[in-house]
């Protein structure tokens, strides 16, 4: 049998199910009386008492194996703890109802599960299960049921899941664990971010692969496809496991490349960059041989914070990558998040459509203090000369302007204060609405460099969430119209003599990387992992090739013929890269 989910983590593994259902747990009504009230409501802080000191030792490993980025989620987890909306209204339905505290809990879950999942916001629904997990801690603790462990774990086993947690990733060893599947799950759930980190296969949004495998079945999970088999038929099965060694020989060979140059046949440069995260990610650079950070994410600073970053914090976060890559370059972005995401802090109000509401550079230029901040913590890092600013969602001039007016002013409170900085920092803007794209060449009079974000100009351009599984189908970095704006930006950018870079996940998918050559780009940033086979194609073309290819796909015009061209040509060149 063959299932399609959501391609979370490339790679390819095969082997036998492990299958993780937790015991359901059973919740009885109680009715207590006014003398009982107290008992349960001290039962319940004793619950989230030990949940929290697990969620803080979970961190702390999770800190030390994995990284800060990913620790950082178990604040979130904390956060949910102390929520009212979990915390308070428990205590309240205790105390209203009088029932007993496991009735309590399991109302509130309903009621926050119901009004979360008639949200239309993916983000929101992932949420979703994260309140899930937590409620979930507490009410085993309550209940005397000790959590599945996947410690426990000790055979090399495909996990199949409902739902996993990050708190369940923690305890994923990567000797034992091959790869996960799961019903559940979409591209920006937490487990997703982890997958990756950790290398490992994966496919979510199966919807039901937990009803159709059996403990023990031998299963394909295809990560790069987002395809599990079950119980493949000999052919699958061998073509799989031909796959999956030809994967493993290249992966070992792509290892050597880190210290070569990223330089084509006929001798042309092309700069490699990585996108990062978080601080702790810089090694990254050094890890998979790039040339700087093209993209740092700044927004994740200030998720899963119930206060928002200051000066001081901003400065030593960025000081810390800019110190670690020296000399090599690091573009900041200013934070490109919605007000819904930080709206506790900001007091803004819920939006219908977040993404085209109050986000990335809007937001900082109606909350100017929240920008200067920002901007104050970039500049004082920025002594070295290594940092480059970047304004996210940009549309027009004016914005630009606004934003640059804002970044000279606090170059000035710097000066009064009689603090370092880069004063020719440069300044760049991501182009990914189609407004930006139309008028480049204006652009471009303002803003050191361009760098294109494919992720959100799909998504603006062709009317397609890029969060939605059921309009994935219309997500095509390859159509014409995505093409022929990324053509526009590179042509507009070379005449007007502003750089450009891609940083949108196009940039390190090999499919495309001769095309965007033959298209004249040559930067571009990814993720760490996606620098290799990049390199590889580098290494293997000549701009004539890709100009050549270019030509043929622009001339085409087609959506399915152009697919069609790059996929022959990537098998000829490359084969199968994972
Ligand atoms: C993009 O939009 O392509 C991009 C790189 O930014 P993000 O994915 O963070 O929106
Ligand atoms: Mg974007």
């Amino acid at each position: 049998m063959k299932l399609n989910g959501i391609a979370a983590s490339p790679g390819i593994a095969i082997g036998r199910a492990y299958l993780i259902s937790e015991e359901p747990y059973c919740v009885i009504k109680r009715n207590i009386g006014e003398s009982q009230i107290k008992k349960e409501i001290s039962r319940f802080r004793k619950a989230i008492q030990t949940v929290d000191i697990d969620f803080k030792k979970q961190k702390e490993r999770v800190s030390t194996e994995m990284g800060k980025t990913y620790a950082k989620l178990f604040n979130a987890y904390g956060l949910i703890l102390k929520d009212p909306l979990f915390y308070k209204d428990t205590i309240k339905v205790i105390t209203e109802e009088r029932v007993n505290v496991e009735y309590a809990l399991q109302t509130v879950i309903d009621r926050i599960t119901k009004t979360f999942s008639m949200l239309d916001d993916e983000y929101m629904r992932d949420r979703i299960r994260d309140v899930q997990d937590v409620a979930n801690r507490v009410m085993r603790v309550l209940l005397g049921q000790e959590k599945v462990s996947l410690k426990e774990i000790h055979n090399r086993v495909a996990l199949v899941a409902h739902a996993l947690h990050p708190s369940d990733a923690v305890e994923i060893k990567k000797e034992n664990v091959i790869g996960f599947v799961m019903d559940a799950g979409g591209k920006t759930s937490h487990i997703v971010i982890m997958a990756e980190s950790l290398e490992i296969p994966a496919v979510v949004g199966l919807k039901r692969v937990t009803r159709e495998i059996s403990p023990g079945d031998l299963i394909i999970i295809d990560g790069n496809e987002g395809v599990v088999y079950i119980n493949p038929e000999t052919e699958i099965l061998k073509e799989y496991r031909q796959r999956k060694r030809k994967q493993a020989k290249l992966r070992k060979q792509l290892i050597a490349l880190r210290d070569k140059p990223a330089v084509t046949k006929c001798g042309e440069k092309v700069e490699l960059n990585v996108n990062i995260e978080d601080s702790s990610e810089a090694s990254v650079v050094r890890q998979y041989g790039a040339s700087g950070v093209g993209l740092y994410r700044t927004e994740f600073f200030y998720l899963n914070k119930s206060d928002l970053p200051g000066e001081e914090e901003i400065y030593k976060n960025l000081k810390s990558v800019a110190d670690k890559i020296f000399p090599a370059k690091i573009t900041v972005r200013t934070i490109d998040i919605g007000a819904e995401k930080i709206s506790t802090q900001l007091g803004a109000k819920h939006e219908g459509n977040p993404f085209m509401g109050l986000r990335g550079v809007r937001l900082c230029l109606a909350y100017p203090e929240l920008f200067k901040t920002q901007l104050r913590g970039i500049l004082r890092a920025s002594e070295k000369k290594n940092i480059h600013i970047m304004y996210p969602m940009i549309t027009g001039v004016k914005e630009i302007r606004s934003a640059n007016l804002i970044l000279e002013e606090v170059k000035g409170e710097l000066d009064k204060r009689g603090i370092e900085y880069d004063r020719d920092i440069k300044v760049g803007i991501m182009v990914e609405t189609p407004a930006a794209v139309m008028n480049i060449e204006n652009l471009a009079k303002e803003v050191d460099f361009f760098s294109i974000g494919t992720n959100d100009l799909i998504q603006y351009s062709l009317a397609v969430d890029r969060t939605s599984g059921a309009v994935s189908y219309l997500y095509n970095p390859g159509s014409i119209s995505i093409l022929r704006m990324i053509e526009k930006i590179i042509s507009g950018a070379r005449e007007s003599g502003c750089k450009v870079s891609m940083c949108g996940e196009m940039a390190g998918e090999t499919i495309f990387t001769e095309l965007l050559l033959g298209l004249g780009l040559r930067s571009f940033s990814m993720s760490g992992i996606a620098v290799h086979p990049v390199k590889k194609v580098i290494r293997g073309t000549s701009i004539g090739e890709c100009e050549e290819l270019a030509d043929r796909v622009m001339k085409s015009g087609e959506n399915e013929e152009i697919m069609k061209i790059l996929k022959e040509r990537q098998e000829k060149t490359q084969g199968k890269l994972y």
